[in-house]
């Protein structure tokens, strides 16, 4: 695909799941774009006096299956075309794991790394105040992604709670604990991705332990995602990277030490216990397990060739260009994707949203128990189609998706 529109390869994925179950064409077209977008402007005065006007976006793609949920990102390269996608991946990541909601996402053209805390908040706020009188706890609820924090979402939180005049925790997901949060979000997405690739080493025959593995995108997904792997599994960590280079020791790095030297940094780059490698050069090591964690667009169908992971765990969304993974699947590459692999953020999101619902706090042994038997259950339901329909896993967890979103709509008389 020459230029890279991630609801282009969204809808791609869509059609081709949808051929297989062979869904009628109304359906079919109904499920190819949003149900509801809104863009907005949002004029705002910043530290130095002067007005600056940002762009924002929010879309709901389905509710057939229950109130929308979807992240808000804050990043300069933000597209209505990013969100869409984003918001349709949600919908088929919601109805894979099963969970009573649809899918929307939001976000914001801005660089938050070139912002104060008050002008952060100031922006959080404008959102919300634009986009108040189509979200709420049983309607659309959002949720940190990519450049949004607890802190964030907490004022937005505070600011819905301003304008309805009643504490609506649920709102919100991913708030900090003081304030309706849950135990067990932060590392939730790397948790709820290694309960499926340990079903997948599993099955593939791998020792996990001391299994290699390397994670592009050192950000909440990939740290968490190193982390636990060594924590929970043993495995080694032999290659990290975020946007300000690539790392890599064959001997192992310590994932806590490379998180401490970037916060100190900002960046991973120059730790001192490894060697410096290109950035594109990570995807093709030799490993285990391959966590792209940073953003849509990693793989093209050329880098795929070069790809030597057994197991690839898409934390990031979108990371697989449809070419791409064609390459991977007759390379016999075992890629969990996207919709399954960062779904356990999600699901304890809506563990959240339950215990604002009741005003109840579950401990972190609880929430871990929750996700890991959702997540399993989960990737069996995907990889049985998968073997059933001899077909990707991408395309068998669209699949087991489009058939759940398609019941309700029908159930509700919509088409
Ligand atoms: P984040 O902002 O915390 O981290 C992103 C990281 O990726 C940063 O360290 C950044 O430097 C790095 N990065 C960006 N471009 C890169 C490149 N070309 N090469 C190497 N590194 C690069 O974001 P996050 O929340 O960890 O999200 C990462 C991905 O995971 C996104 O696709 C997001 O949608 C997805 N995701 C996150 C969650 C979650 O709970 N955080 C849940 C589901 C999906």
């Amino acid at each position: 695909m020459a230029d890279y529109d991630p609801f282009r390869v969204a809808q791609i994925q869509l059609d081709r799941a949808a051929e297989l179950l062979d869904v009628e064409p109304a359906m079919h077209e109904f499920l190819r774009w949003p149900m509801r977008e809104l863009s907005m402007r949002l004029p705002m005065r910043m530290d130095d006096g002067s007005v600056q006007v940002f762009q924002g976006f929010r879309v709901q793609f389905n509710d057939a299956r229950g109130p929308t949920k979807g992240g808000i990102r804050f990043h300069p390269a933000e597209t209505l075309d990013t969100v869409r996608a984003l918001a349709m991946w949600m919908t088929w990541k919601c109805a894979v794991m099963n969970l009573p909601l649809g899918g929307a996402k939001g976000g914001v053209i801005c660089d938050p790394k070139a912002m104060s805390e008050r002008e952060l908040e100031a922006l959080c706020r404008a959102y919300i105040r634009e986009v108040a009188s189509v979200i709420g706890p049983d309607r659309d609820v959002a949720a940190p992604d990519v450049y949004t924090t607890p802190q964030m979402m907490a004022w937005m939180m505070d600011e819905y709670a301003t304008i309805s005049g009643q504490n609506h925790f649920g709102v919100i997901t991913g708030k900090p604990l003081s304030v309706g949060g849950s135990q067990g979000r932060a590392d939730a997405t790397a948790r709820g991705g290694w309960y499926a690739v340990r079903e997948a080493a599993q099955e593939l025959g791998i020792d996990l332990n001391g299994a290699t593995m390397a994670v592009q995108g050192y950000g909440n997904a990939g740290s968490y995602a190193a982390i636990l792997g060594q924590q929970l599994f043993g495995c080694k960590v032999i290659a990290l990277s975020d946007t300000g280079g690539a790392i890599i020791n064959e001997d192992g790095l310590e994932p806590q030490a490379v998180l401490s030297h970037k916060r100190e940094t900002g960046s991973v780059a120059d730790f001192p216990e490894a060697d410096a490698i290109a950035s594109d050069k990570l995807l093709e090591l030799d490993v285990d397990v391959l966590w792209p964690a940073a953003l849509e667009n990693a793989i093209s169908k050329d880098g795929a060739e070069r790809i030597r992971a057994r197991i690839v765990a898409e934390a990031a969304n979108g990371p697989t260009s449809p070419e791409a993974d064609e390459v991977l699947y007759r390379n016999g590459v075992h890629v969990i994707p996207d919709v399954l692999c960062n779904a356990g953020g999600v699901t304890v999101s809506y563990f959240e949203m339950v215990q604002n619902a009741c005003w109840e706090q579950w401990s972190v042994d609880y929430v871990h128990e929750r996700l890991d038997a959702k997540m399993t259950e989960a990737y069996h339901d995907v990889l049985q189609l998968a073997k059933q329909e001899n077909v990707d896993i991408r395309t068998a967890a669209h699949m087991v998706a489009i058939q759940r979103v398609a019941q309700a709509v029908t159930a509700r008389g919509w088409i």
